[in-house]
């Protein structure tokens, strides 16, 4: 068997050692005679997985007792009408921070709800890059103001928890969530599908103030509203009981790691070698590698770059591959590559795909 260096934006690779527990447990956790996958989601088995995941994501994002935990599901996406629905309340506006594709696709859902608000946008920088906090045109009557915290895509991140005053701050962390320590108590909401850098698809993480819990449009759909699901501890419909199950073992090699600070210091390396090595290909051999990305805005998450001539890529990329480096091309919007560096990703994957980033350049110096 050959595991390769998996750099796929979402689903994404996993830790091995979770993948093997999976395994070696598959046809009998535990002693019960079952597979996670068979177990009722009300009986005593499951409920002990289900309090252990949720508990222990508690304590790695150290979250506040005035915030409620909800597992969900329906995606980020699914999120971007559940949000709107559950906390316009008597609100009429939304606000938002539009820095690429997934903002857009928020304020595009939102807008179907309630008037949405585009506060401030980075649209004429190409989403290259967050706008400024001093230049957001905040309503201070807004219901909420959303940000997408790392923009998948575009390879665009907060660098910081921005101050929005009264309002809620809320949050698609779907693509860096537990990449980093977070301060909840600054968020009325956070929310994020798991496939990116938790678990398996399927399962969707809510995380929201509780006096934020009441204020439901009667459209709301019952499973979605997160009154209902908070009250029935996620088990108002059935959950995706084996995304859990796998989640909490994430959430347990996490803790084995480290904690959160960890994966930060870890991340922050990664991001570094992979970014150093965009900047020395520009500085020192004329730029075969360009990131175009703001430097204070660069994503440690999903690394997006292009080749000078875009000819080149689709040769980088073979050669990628036949080096066990995969899942490598860059969004159809934005094109070039795109290496995703989330917690599962090993130093090595990254040193291994510098490495190939000089042997190609060595090799396009030669020909050239
Ligand atoms: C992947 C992603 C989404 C879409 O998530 P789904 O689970 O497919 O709905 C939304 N926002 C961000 C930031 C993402 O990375």
């Amino acid at each position: 068997m050959t595991r390769v260096h998996n750099f796929s934006a979402g689903p994404a690779a996993l830790p091995e050692p979770v993948l093997r527990q999976a395994a070696e447990e598959m046809l009998d956790w535990q002693g019960s005679g079952m597979s996670v996958m068979e177990m009722s989601h009300r009986g005593p088995q499951f409920m002990a997985i289900m309090a252990d995941a949720q508990a222990r994501l508690r304590r790695l994002m150290n979250m506040p007792d005035t915030h409620e935990l909800l597992f969900m599901q329906g995606g980020a996406l699914g999120e971007n009408a559940i949000v709107p629905m559950n906390l316009l309340g008597r609100h009429r506006s939304i606000d938002f921070i539009d820095t690429g594709e997934w903002s857009k696709k928020s304020i595009q859902e939102a807008a179907r709800y309630a008037q949405v608000h585009v506060a401030a946008s980075s649209a004429d920088s190409g989403y290259t890059r967050v706008p400024p906090r001093e230049t957001w045109q905040l309503d201070p009557g807004a219901a909420y103001v959303h940000i997408c915290s790392n923009e998948t895509i575009g390879g665009v991140e907060y660098g910081f928890t921005p101050d929005v005053g009264a309002v809620p701050l809320v949050a698609d962390m779907s693509s860096s969530i537990l990449s980093q320590p977070v301060d909840v108590s600054k968020y009325g909401l956070i929310y994020g599908g798991a496939q990116k850098n938790i678990g398996p698809a399927g399962l969707t993480l809510v995380i929201v103030r509780r006096d934020l819990l009441d204020r439901a449009l009667p459209c709301t759909p019952t499973a979605f509203n997160y009154r209902v699901v908070a009250d029935n501890g996620s088990m108002y419909n059935t959950p995706p009981t084996y995304a859990i199950y796998i989640a909490g073992l994430v959430f347990k090699w996490i803790e084995d790691q480290g904690g959160l600070a960890a994966m930060a210091a870890r991340n922050a390396e990664k991001a570094a070698l992979l970014y150093d090595a965009l900047d020395r290909s520009v500085l020192e051999r004329g730029g075969l590698f360009v990131t175009r990305v703001a430097r204070d805005c660069r994503s440690r998450m999903n690394v997006t770059f292009h080749l000078r001539d875009e000819a080149l890529t689709a040769p980088f990329l073979a050669g990628a591959e036949a080096r066990g480096l995969v899942q490598l091309k860059g969004h159809r919007v934005v094109g070039g590559v795109r290496a995703s560096l989330y917690n599962a990703m090993p130093l090595a994957g990254v040193q291994a795909l510098v490495a190939w980033m000089a042997e190609f350049e060595a090799q396009c110096q030669a020909g050239s």
